[in-house]
């Protein structure tokens, strides 16, 4: 049997299918409905009826143990050795929270670019291989564009990634250097968007978050997997997300009811809860206010440069999935960031990016208004590395002493 009839016969992706009206469409590159603008899910057998812990157990500790619930044909082409970050009890920062049982999913030791994005590219790029698309490409504010660069350097693709142009230039230094073509737009995310929209009609490229972006959607459901699992084969009481688009906390949400359906964990409820920067909440302000449709933020003005995303493409269905779990949403402002980044690294060796420092506030005020209780299970999902631009911290530090080589000053100083 060649190599070609064996992908044939072990073929499980069936093709996309409508989440407004149902239509079905042939597997391609193609992210929304062209009857209703619904946008478009990838249809395939999760081949997972057989799926059960010990399997699972047995695999090697990746976000590949879950294969039958990820949208490939065949083995994935790159991300081999992505997820199964750690999922670790914060006893330090949940003191300070004033919850007994708080947990990090921590995002940020993500193989191999440090943040939950390694994720969603590896099973993009199996995805635009099995379509026989050579060039990818993304809208990113940061995180996305590193991991593609990275990834797709691996997979011998080329890559374009387009990002605002007053993103840190520590992490445009990143994506650049692994080789992909980094192009800089004068305007915000959502300009970017935009224009990366209308280039993937043009240009017949793989944009990773715009017309792969159902595959991009199913790679975001193994933050969950891991979480139940890592947790002992149950959900959480609490998840805290932070969220920018709305994907990631969407298919957390839909990551747990899908091993809920599989029997893997049991039926007992989780409420998710988004976390956003006071200067790009759209999500949180729909939440506060009761709206069916986030209202969407023109100027985002916010420290937190990953999360300034002020249209939410999934913002409707992110409040559907906040408000039937039973969760909230809240926000941080920048110094309330900068803090939080800062309490974490203190107390848990930790240094997360804003979106941490996002996350961490938003959890600190749901506790305080006692919508999550204190013998409860929280975990906070830690998306990305501070590292990658760590200066945003910097003028919240105590000042740096700088001495001669002399004991005498030492002495000094201590004094
Ligand atoms: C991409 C990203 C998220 C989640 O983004 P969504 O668009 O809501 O899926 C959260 N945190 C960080 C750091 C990110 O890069
Ligand atoms: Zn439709």
């Amino acid at each position: 049997m060649s190599a070609q009839v064996a992908a044939a016969a072990a073929r499980r992706v069936r093709g996309l299918t409508c989440r407004v009206c149902g239509r079905l469409y042939p597997q391609q590159p193609l992210h929304y409905c062209e009857d209703d603008f619904g946008p478009l899910q990838v249809d395939y057998d999760p081949a997972a009826s057989a799926l059960t812990r010990d399997t699972i157990t047995a695999r090697p500790p990746t976000m590949w143990r879950y294969r039958e619930l990820l949208p490939l044909d065949g083995e994935p082409i790159v991300g081999a050795g992505v997820g199964m970050t750690p999922l670790v009890l914060a006893e330090r920062l949940g003191h300070e929270l004033g919850v007994e049982r708080l947990w990090l999913k921590v995002e940020a030791a993500s193989f191999p670019t440090l943040s939950f994005k390694d994720r969603v590219v590896s099973v993009s790029l199996g995805a635009a291989r099995e379509l026989g698309l050579t060039t990818v490409a993304c809208s990113s504010t940061g995180n996305l564009a590193h991991s593609l660069a990275a990834l797709a350097g691996v997979a011998g693709m080329q890559a374009y990634v387009f990002v605002p142009a007053d993103t840190e230039p520590s992490r445009l230094a990143l994506a650049r250097a692994h080789g992909a073509k980094v192009i800089a737009v004068r305007g915000t995310y959502d300009d970017v968007n935009r224009l990366c929209g209308q280039a993937a009609d043009r240009f017949g490229w793989g944009f990773v978050n715009i017309n792969l972006r159902p595959f991009y959607l199913e790679g975001a459901r193994t933050v969950a997997f891991e979480i139940a699992e890592q947790l002992g084969w149950r959900a959480p009481r609490h998840v805290v997300v932070p969220t920018a688009g709305g994907g990631l906390l969407c298919q957390v949400g839909r990551g747990l009811e899908e091993f809920r359906a599989l029997k893997l964990i049991d039926e007992t409820a989780c409420s998710l809860h988004g976390a956003q920067a006071a200067g790009c909440n759209p999500i949180v302000a729909a939440v506060r206010e009761g709206l069916e449709a986030p209202r969407p933020v023109q100027r985002p003005r916010t420290v937190c440069k990953s999360l300034a995303v002020g249209d939410p493409g999934d913002g409707v269905f992110a409040l559907e999935a906040i408000r039937r779990s039973g969760g909230w949403a809240e926000d941080a402002t920048d110094e309330e960031i900068k803090e939080a980044m800062l309490l974490l690294a203190r107390t848990e060796g930790v240094f997360a990016e804003p979106a941490g420092g996002v996350v961490v506030t938003a959890a600190r005020k749901l506790i305080e208004q006692e919508r999550i209780g204190r013998g409860e299970d929280v975990v906070l999902v830690l998306t990305g590395s501070g590292l990658k631009a760590p200066e945003v911290v910097t003028d919240r530090l105590p000042p740096l002493p700088e001495i001669a080589p002399s004991m005498k000053e030492l002495a000094a100083l201590l004094k």
